[in-house]
């Protein structure tokens, strides 16, 4: 998108056609414009911000390659994204790396999954994965598939929302094989979605993929109760994606504007337990600078215990007595 705001400069601007098309132009405040307009508030940072804020360096034992948590591993194949997110956690990256690399530079990840039998799943992400060709994706779901002791294969990519046409036949073949393949998208707003995307929805389930979506918490774009309820059933209900994290906004530099608080969050999910179906709920999660992993942020549900008499608070606020009642006590 044409721009004469400095973000731009530093933060190169980029939104696929498709997505584009689905800006409402006329409205300043329209979330998808918000997700990917420079604005010079990206400029601020706040010194408390970080360049790798939830520390893939430290956990990343070879190019390519975030091992975190013992049975999966994080395999990045491509920096280059189709949309450039204003709030992209991996920002600085998207906007310092080149943009393809050769297939020869992931050998030395496979070489560290091959030794460590641990490891069950290996996620592609990005970047977006799904930038690259199907006959290398093909490629790598076979390598991926090789490896005795690999039991599924994640993709997490935008593009079923940002460009669906992106998902077609041919990809979903190049995928297809021995191993479980989930795919996890990232839908922020429900205007994200349309027929294209329910049709790229219904491909992928045809295929027997697992459907998930991430989504962010952003400050203007979706930090109401009412719009990510509106999303999170749009996206089980009509597309058949579980909704799997909501995000609390990571400490990536210049991300301020975009950053709510945590009891922004943790009222968004007390509102909706109760309210909205299990399977159209997801996790709110927080990643724990440092590269300490992520944890589930919860409403205080317990409210106060007692040996094995519990006080909880129900979803609508009512204090409820629970005395546990096991074989038992253990110590
Ligand atoms: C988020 C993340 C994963 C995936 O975690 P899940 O909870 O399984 O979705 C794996 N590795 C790293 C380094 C991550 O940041
Ligand atoms: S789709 Fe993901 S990787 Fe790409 S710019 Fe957005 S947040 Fe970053």
């Amino acid at each position: 998108m044409p721009t004469s705001n400095p973000a731009a400069l530093v933060y190169p601007s980029r939104v696929p056609a498709h997505y584009r098309s689905r800006i409402d132009g006329a409205d300043p405040q329209d979330p998808l414009h918000l997700q990917t307009i420079p604005q010079t508030a990206e400029l601020c940072f706040d010194p408390r911000e970080m360049s790798d804020p939830i520390g893939d360096d430290r956990h990343s034992p070879c190019p390519h390659l975030v091992h975190r948590y013992p049975d999966r591993v994080l395999l990045i194949p491509t920096h280059a994204c189709a949309i450039h997110c204003r709030y992209c956690f991996r920002k600085e990256k998207l906007a310092s790396s080149p943009k393809a690399f050769p297939f020869s530079d992931l050998l030395p990840a496979f070489d560290y999954i091959r030794k460590h039998t641990e490891i069950t799943e290996v996620i592609l992400t990005g970047g977006d994965p799904l930038l690259l060709p199907d006959k290398t994706l093909g490629l790598l779901r076979s390598t991926v598939e090789d490896i005795p002791h690999l039991r599924a294969l994640r993709i997490h990519t935008r593009m079923p929302i940002v460009s669906p046409k992106r998902i077609t036949p041919r990809l979903v073949r190049a995928l297809s094989g021995k191993l479980l393949v989930t795919f996890v998208t990232h839908a922020n707003h429900v205007r994200e979605l349309c027929a294209e995307t329910k049709t790229a929805a219904e491909l992928l389930r045809r295929a027997a993929f697992v459907l998930l979506n991430q989504t962010v918490l952003l400050k203007g774009v979706n930090d109401d109760a009412d719009t990510l309820a509106t999303l999170f059933q749009e996206l089980f209900y009509s597309h058949g994606i579980k909704p799997y994290y909501l995000h609390h906004c990571d400490l990536t530099r210049g991300l301020l504007h975009f950053r709510t608080s945590i009891d922004c969050g943790l009222r968004i999910m007390e509102t909706l337990r109760g309210r909205l179906s299990g399977v159209c709920l997801p996790q709110y999660v927080l990643d724990l600078p440092g590269g300490h992993g992520k944890i589930p942020l919860c409403p205080p549900y317990i409210h106060a215990r007692k040996g094995f008499a519990w006080t909880f608070r129900s979803p609508t606020g009512v204090l409820c007595d629970y005395e546990e009642v096991i074989p038992e006590n253990p110590p």
